[in-house]
C-alpha cells in the first residue's frame, strides 16, 4: 500500500520551518484536495508528495480587526466560523454561509477557497469586490498581495514553494456603502457549485451622484471578473436607465462564460439592472438582494 508522509505542525513557526525544507502539499480542510486526489470507492487518496496539515494552527484560526480597521481572517478559518463572525464584512459572510452544505462549511477554509483558484470559488467575488489581500509568510519573509493579483489565472497562483497564506485582509465592509448585493445562482439549496454569483456595492454622494460602485462576478469566465473601467462608467453620475444599460453592456464585454453562456449573461444583466434600479429609488433596506427562499433557519440575518 502507498504511504503518504504527513506533517502536523502545532505552530505557524513549525509549519514555516517545514515548508522551508520540504515541498509539502498544504492541506487545510481537505475538501478540494481529497476530491482532486480521490481514487476508486474504498481506496484512500494518494498524494505524490508529503502532506502538511495546517487547519489546527492557532495562528491561522483567528478573526480580528487590525489597527487600520481592516478585517483580518486567518487562512484556516472555516466557512462556518466566517459566516458566524460579525467582524467579517457582509459580502464575505454571505458567500461563506452559502458554500456547499453545513458539513462542508465546517471544514472548507478561506485559504483553501482562494488557493484552489477556481473561477467558481464563492468567496472570491466578495474578496475581489472589497480589494482584499492575502498575507503570505515564509520563514524569512512576509508580503501582502491583492487576491485579484495573487490568482494569476485558472489554478495558477503567485506563491513561492516555501510560502503559506496566513491571513486574508479585507479593507472595506458594508459600512463603506449605502447599498449592497450578493446573490448565488445554484441548482439547489445546498452543495450547489455556483452557476454564477454576483456581488455589488454602491455609495452615493450627497447630490445623488454615485461616489463608489463595485461589481464582481464568479463563474463567468476563467477568472473572477471585476473591472474598474466598467465601474467608472457610473461613478460621478446620477443613475438613469441609459447609464444602467451602459454598465450592463460594458460588463457583458468583460465576462466570458463558456458553459451556458446566455443563461449566465442574462442572469448577470438582470442582477445589475435590479440592483442599480433599486439603488436609484433609494429604498430603506440597504440590502437589495435578501436571498429569499435560501435563508437557513439559524443563519445570520442578512439585513444589518
Ligand atoms: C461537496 C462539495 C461542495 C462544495 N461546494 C462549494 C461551494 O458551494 N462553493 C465553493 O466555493 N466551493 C465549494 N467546494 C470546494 C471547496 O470546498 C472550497 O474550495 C474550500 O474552500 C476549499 O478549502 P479547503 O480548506 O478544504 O481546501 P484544501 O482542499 O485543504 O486545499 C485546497 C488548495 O488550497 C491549498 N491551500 C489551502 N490552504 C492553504 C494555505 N493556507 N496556504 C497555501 N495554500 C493553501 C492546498 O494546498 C490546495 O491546493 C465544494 C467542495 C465539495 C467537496
Amino acid at each position: 500500500m502507498e504511504e503518504t508522509k504527513c506533517y502536523m505542525p502545532e505552530t505557524l513557526a513549525q509549519a514555516l520551518e517545514i515548508k522551508s525544507r520540504v515541498d509539502a502539499i498544504v492541506l487545510a480542510g481537505g475538501s478540494d484536495l481529497m476530491v482532486s486526489h480521490k481514487r476508486t470507492i474504498g481506496l484512500t487518496p494518494v498524494f505524490d508528495r508529503p502532506v502538511m496539515i495546517i487547519r489546527n494552527l492557532p495562528e491561522l484560526r483567528k478573526i480580528r480587526v487590525n489597527e487600520k480597521g481592516e478585517c483580518c481572517i486567518g487562512a484556516a478559518c472555516t466557512s462556518a466560523e466566517i459566516a458566524a463572525s460579525t467582524l467579517v464584512p457582509w459580502h464575505v459572510r454571505q458567500a461563506a454561509n452559502r458554500m456547499g452544505a453545513i458539513g462542508l462549511r465546517n471544514s472548507a477554509t478561506i485559504g483553501g477557497n482562494i488557493a484552489n483558484a477556481s473561477p467558481k470559488g464563492d468567496t472570491l467575488g466578495p474578496l475581489y469586490l472589497l480589494d482584499a489581500r492575502v498575507k503570505l509568510q515564509s520563514l524569512k519573509s512576509e508580503r501582502e498581495v491583492l487576491v485579484s493579483d495573487f490568482i494569476v489565472k485558472f489554478k495558477t497562483l503567485d506563491i513561492k514553494p516555501d510560502e503559506l497564506i496566513t491571513e486574508v485582509i479585507v479593507p472595506y465592509s458594508e459600512r463603506d456603502f449605502d447599498y449592497v448585493f450578493w446573490h448565488k445562482v445554484g441548482t439547489r439549496k445546498a452543495n450547489a457549485i455556483s452557476k454564477i454569483t454576483v456581488s455589488m456595492a454602491l455609495k452615493f454622494n450627497k447630490d445623488d451622484t454615485v461616489k463608489d460602485f463595485r461589481l464582481s462576478a464568479t463563474a463567468t469566465g476563467s477568472k473572477t471578473n471585476r473591472s474598474r473601467d466598467v465601474e467608472n462608467i457610473i461613478i460621478g453620475k446620477k443613475i438613469d436607465t441609459a447609464l444602467i444599460e451602459k454598465v450592463i453592456q460594458a460588463f457583458d464585454e468583460v465576462i466570458s462564460p463558456r458553459a451556458m453562456p446566455e443563461f449566465r449573461r442574462e442572469s448577470t444583466r438582470r442582477m445589475i439592472r435590479r440592483f442599480l434600479s433599486e439603488c436609484a429609488r433609494h429604498p430603506n433596506n440597504r440590502v437589495i438582494e435578501t436571498y429569499d427562499g435560501y435563508h437557513m433557519p439559524g443563519a445570520i440575518d442578512p439585513v444589518f
